[in-house]
């Protein structure tokens, strides 16, 4: 049975929150490339693209993509002007393309609507294409050091902890609650400011907590010490300050959330070979502009929402492509997506074939720059 949770909160307490985590945030944080001007100012560019490639995507992944990212696409103007394929294919291997697409739109209306420069107000930041609220607040509040709010999952599971506020993270009542408990504690962060803009968010200071600190201190929090399962509160900052922990209630909050129902898809593919003078080419096409890997390329495929049993043969026909003898066994393959099954049939095939729009044949040496899903790339490593 959960115990109550109190009901008022002293402003003292949330003094303690705001100054411990942001003195934590300061000798833990990790060694992030876009925090690399930790003790300067930080770039809002650098800030943005990091934004967008966190969201839903693990840290260690986003590490291998960022400065390769960055020196293709060095300022927004370079990364407003770059063909979409050129950005998809920089993004390729982070998954979720729709946000790259988004991010490339949001680099375009910097450049059209703000004169290249990234606003600094969480209103002019939502009015650009791909961010909300949350990715708003945390560059109007760690780039500017304005005292701005952030939510995300781990925000509110760690909010959710110290106060023993009960409910799942995903719960709507749950997170507005978070948005106004993260708000009454960022806007208690001493500094004004307008004395810390493009002072790096008054890190200097190393005993006050500042809206920037602050944020990126529970965000780190959230990822490093109380994590979902396991939190680590023998060495978490806020200990003393927590009421899961002292009402016994770490474990039960937050409540787990309900389970998404999967779906299933079934994709039929061929990965067409041939080898020419220059080497081995492989047939692809482009996916539709929306839906799942939208705009990405790969191998001709027939997708459908049910298992139907294709032969080479008929499958071969569905897709516009010449009949074969070849006796090719399909390999079977199931790729996850956050919301479903993706389940591959790959048959490799050699055939000498002249692409025709919207097909084309691209070296196998070149494959690494066109934009493919994980799913894809798999996919011909499969067959090849
Ligand atoms: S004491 Fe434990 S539950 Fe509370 S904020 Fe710290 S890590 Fe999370």
């Amino acid at each position: 049975m959960a115990k109550q949770a109190r009901s008022s909160r002293p402003a003292p307490r949330d003094r303690a929150i705001t100054s411990a985590l942001s003195k934590w945030f300061r000798s833990a944080a990790r060694d992030l490339p876009w925090r690399e001007e930790f003790r300067a100012r930080r770039d809002p560019y650098r800030s943005l693209v990091s934004e967008f490639m966190l969201q839903q995507t693990q840290v260690s992944r986003v590490l291998e993509k960022f400065e390769p990212f960055l020196q293709r696409f060095p300022t927004v103007g370079a990364l407003a002007a770059a063909p979409e394929q050129d950005v998809l294919a920089a993004w390729s291997g982070l998954g979720y393309y729709r946000r790259a697409r988004l991010l490339h739109a949001c680099a375009k209306s910097i450049v059209r609507d703000f004169g290249g420069v990234v606003p600094r107000d969480v209103d002019s930041l939502q009015e650009l294409p791909g961010i909300g609220r949350y990715t708003a607040g945390a560059i109007a509040s760690i780039v500017f050091n304005r005292p701005e709010p952030i939510v995300d999952g781990n925000v509110c599971r760690v909010l959710q902890r110290l106060d023993a506020k009960p409910g799942s993270a995903s719960d709507k009542e749950v997170i507005a609650w978070a948005w106004e408990r993260a708000e009454s504690l960022v806007k208690q962060c001493p500094n004004s400011p307008s004395q810390r803009e493009g002072a790096g968010g008054g890190r200097r200071d190393a005993d006050v907590a500042t809206p920037a600190t602050f944020n990126e201190g529970l965000m780190e929090l959230g990822a490093l010490v109380c994590t979902p399962a396991a939190p680590k509160c023998l060495v978490c900052p806020l200990r003393d300050l927590c009421l899961a922990r002292e009402q016994g209630l770490v474990d039960e909050i937050p409540a787990p959330k309900a389970r998404a129902k999967r779906s299933r898809v079934y994709h039929d593919t061929v990965v067409v070979w041939r080898k020419t003078a220059r080497g081995v080419e492989v047939l692809l096409e482009q996916r539709p502009a929306t839906g799942l890997w939208a705009g990405l390329w790969q191998p001709p495929t027939v997708e459908s929402a049910t298992r139907t049993r294709r032969t080479l043969k008929s499958l071969l026909a569905e897709l516009g492509l010449p009949a074969s003898a070849a006796k090719v066994k399909p390999r079977e393959w199931v790729f996850q997506t956050t919301h479903r099954d993706v389940c591959f049939r790959v048959w490799p095939l050699q055939l000498a074939h002249d692409a025709g729009s919207p097909r084309r044949w691209c070296e196998e040496a070149e494959l690494a720059g066109v934009g493919f899903s994980n799913a894809h790339k798999e996919v011909i490593a499969l067959a090849r």
